[in-house]
């Protein structure tokens, strides 16, 4: 696939110098080196954080009462929510998800409230997305937020090359136990989720190979054991989050909860707001962190209570 730098190259003139570091830091699997984490505070406080939580972010439960202070300072919240992983477990195929009993009115309830508003930002298709989550209160940004509406159109082109893209990775399942191939239509995600290891190292050669041809116009994003292979003009998280909030109040508290290596950079668009990292991981933007989605449930349950 086109690197980062291939992709910037030929990308059109005028982007701003913050769209140009979310560009960059679409390069799968990175995380910019110069980036602030918070470790140089933990050493000084002395603290230790157990291997198993990773360290860095502090445990929004633990620090509640310092984000409902800010809640209940702020005039207006944008409250932004991945899928996949944060509000939904995950499953060995991506259509076995389910929300659990009670989170669809709890969004509702919360995206209620005046002067909040929710929005789901995921790699999958709007639609798919509207399917789980049917609440005419809520927002959906699908395809890492590029898909903010029904009417987003891309070049026949792209359709054209994802087509013949397909049709080469549909030949790789047979060939490596475990991989599913997922037809999102405007891009095509390798899931590689129940491969072991050797057969995932030589899913990614078959798809590299297979994708070599289109540089040009396609990328492959890294996401939760999925290369996503995405149009260009899919420009991720942090590009569609930092658009959202040009067109919020000035006074708006952002919230953003996401748990994979595609939201980083939509931690970052939310700097000053509060961003919340989910599971498992090494390092992150973000500086609060929820286990699984069952504490982001309980962190939404306090939200709505004090909006209250
Ligand atoms: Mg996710």
């Amino acid at each position: 696939m086109g690197t980062t730098r291939e992709f910037l190259n030929e990308g059109t003139a005028g982007e701003t110098e913050a769209e140009l570091t979310e560009l960059r830091s679409l390069r799968p699997g990175r995380l910019r080196t110069e980036a602030p984490i918070e470790e140089a505070e933990i050493k000084t406080a002395g603290v230790r954080e157990p291997a198993s939580r990773g360290k860095g972010p502090a445990d929004a439960i633990e620090s509640w009462e310092e984000i409902e202070r800010r809640v209940q300072q702020a005039k207006n919240v944008q409250l932004y929510l991945d899928f996949d992983g944060t509000l939904v477990a995950y499953q060995p195929r991506p259509d076995q998800v389910r929300l659990e009993p009670g989170m669809e009115e709890l969004l509702g309830a919360i995206a209620d409230h005046p002067g909040v508003t929710v929005t789901i930002v995921s790699g999958r298709r709007r639609a798919v997305l509207m399917r789980h989550i049917q609440n005419p209160a809520v927002k959906f940004m699908g395809l890492y937020g590029w898909e903010d509406s029904d009417a987003k159109h891309l070049p026949a082109r792209r359709e054209r090359e994802l087509g013949i893209l397909r049709k080469k990775l549909s030949e790789l399942p047979s060939q490596a136990p475990g991989v599913v191939i997922e037809d999102k239509g405007l891009s095509v995600a390798v899931h590689f989720r129940d491969a072991t290891p050797a057969v995932a190292r030589r899913a990614r050669a078959f798809v590299d190979k297979a994708a070599a041809g289109f540089r040009r116009d396609l990328q492959t994003l890294e996401t939760h054991k999925a290369w996503d292979i995405v149009p260009r003009e899919v420009r991720g998280k942090g590009a569609a989050v930092r658009q959202a909030l040009r067109r919020a109040k000035k006074s708006s508290l952002a919230i953003y909860i996401g748990d994979d290596t595609t939201d980083e950079p939509a931690f970052e668009a939310t700097r000053g707001g509060i961003a919340i990292r989910v599971g498992e991981f090494e390092r992150t933007h973000a500086r609060y962190r929820l286990r699984d989605p069952e504490e982001v449930r309980d962190f939404l349950a306090r939200l709505e209570a004090k909006l209250r």
